[in-house]
């Protein structure tokens, strides 16, 4: 078969075909010939030039361009490969799959890198001491992560990390709190060393007997219950006797728990999630505005969170906020005999509508659900039964201030083994910078 190969019209159709993958409208066809053709592209040889359409048709163009569309037979790649006389577009099907290819990959490798990275700093977030009340390790963690993101960055009375973003605009208070659940020594055995400890923040009885704790000043301990197990603080102690060196006596001192992170395809366990992840959250949404907003941002990595809401107190105070959300972990209901809950892993960003000190107002909640619907993020109501975030105090500050939580699903809530899954963690982070990159207007 004798084919009019060199016809520059045949073939740059070939390669658009090809390149497209897909049918491509008469207007698209138009478009981007005239772009690599320029004035020698030619509309009118569509109909009367019999013989490029002949051309056209042995190479398995289907549709005729007075159709509206361009296409290519399922078979046609297949047949190109066999006629001898065409080693112009061969070529060009064997550059552009290559080209396909290392494109697939790159954006593959540049996903796993995103993974690796958001892991890495995950990592570092939730291995990094911080009880309430001793942010500072961790506010230093958080400071150099976004030295580069924030417009204005400062420390308030209290130690919250107040970073600004944009300016004008409603002012939107975003919150995330930097304190570790821990506890603190308060009386050292005159005897044996060991020591007693409150609480601070809500420690669970059933999860202490045989866990680490690291004081300040570098001290391990091992918590131990009287008689093998306890049920209230008091039927607990903390060994750390030091053999032949003697005892540490961190009395006085705060302590954090030891866990290392570890991930498990999609799932990440790890201590403190709460609320490293939703400290997460919040840097990685200031990271894709890149400092774009036609807002007033204010995010607030907060202190105290676990012994009252404190660091968020004092954060609305000074930012006097039009709109406040908190960024938090909730619990999940999908555990052998778990709670009542709408919420589970994997479902998405948690969109709160109640916990105990906190009733979402109807715009807020609506404002969230709306931008999930139009950016295609997946989400889920959260009805929490017990325990409240920032933003409950976030809208009791000035004369009342609009406030919602998004929520990160987690199990095993103030263990050292908190659990969430990296796709509701993404949903959140979708959720947060496209509520935030748009004008608000509640
Ligand atoms: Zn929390």
């Amino acid at each position: 078969m004798a084919i009019n190969v060199d016809d520059e019209h045949v073939n740059i159709i070939m390669r658009i075909l090809l390149d497209a993958g897909e049918p491509v409208s008469n207007r698209e066809m138009e478009a981007r010939a005239r772009q690599m053709l320029g004035d020698k592209w030619k509309r009118s040889w569509q109909i009367t030039n019999s013989c490029i359409r002949t051309a056209l048709r042995s190479l398995g163009v289907v549709s005729h361009p007075r159709r509206g569309v361009w296409g290519l037979e399922p078979n046609a790649e297949a047949r190109l490969a066999a006629l001898h006389d065409v080693d112009i577009w061969k070529e060009h099907i064997r550059i552009r799959d290559a080209e396909r290819a290392s494109k697939a990959e790159a954006a593959a490798d540049a996903r796993e890198r995103d993974k690796t990275d958001l892991l890495d700093l995950t990592r570092r977030l939730v291995e990094t001491w911080g009880p309430p009340g001793h942010e500072h390790r961790i506010r230093d963690l958080i400071r150099e992560e976004v030295a580069d993101l924030a417009d204005e960055i400062t420390v308030d009375g209290l130690g919250n990390l107040i970073c600004r973003v944009g300016s004008g605009g409603p002012k939107v208070l975003i919150a995330a709190h930097m304190d570790e659940i821990g506890l603190m020594a308060t009386y050292q055995e005159p005897e044996s060393g060991y020591l007693r400890f409150t609480n601070l923040g809500g420690l669970r009885a059933d999860t202490l007997n045989g866990n680490r704790v690291l004081f300040e000043d570098g001290t391990v301990g091992v918590i131990a219950a009287q008689n093998g197990s306890g049920k209230a603080l008091g039927d607990f102690f903390i060994d750390v006797q030091a053999g032949g060196d003697g005892n540490a006596t961190p009395v006085g001192q705060p302590a954090g728990f030891m866990r290392e992170m570890q991930v498990r395809g999609q799932r990440v366990i790890a201590k403190s999630l709460d609320d490293r992840i939703g400290c997460l959250v919040a840097i990685e949404a200031m990271r894709r505005l890149a400092r774009q907003t036609p807002n007033e941002l204010y995010f607030a990595f907060t202190v105290q969170e676990e012994v009252g809401l404190r660091g968020a107190k004092t954060a609305a105070q000074g930012v006097h906020p039009d709109i406040g959300i908190a960024i938090d972990v909730t619990g999940s209901g999908d555990q052998i005999r778990g709670h009542k809950m709408l919420v589970k892993l994997g479902g998405g960003a948690a969109i709160k509508v109640h916990d105990p000190g906190l009733i979402v107002p109807l715009a807020i909640k609506n404002w969230m659900i709306e931008r999930c619907e139009a950016d295609g993020i997946p989400y889920q109501l959260e009805l929490l039964a017990g325990g409240t975030t920032d933003a409950s105090a976030i809208q009791m500050a000035d004369a009342g201030v609009p406030s919602g939580c998004i929520s990160i699903p987690t199990r095993y809530l103030h263990t050292t083994s908190e659990t969430v899954d990296l796709s509701d963690v993404e949903a959140c982070i979708a959720l947060l910078t496209g509520l935030l990159a748009n004008s608000i207007t509640i």
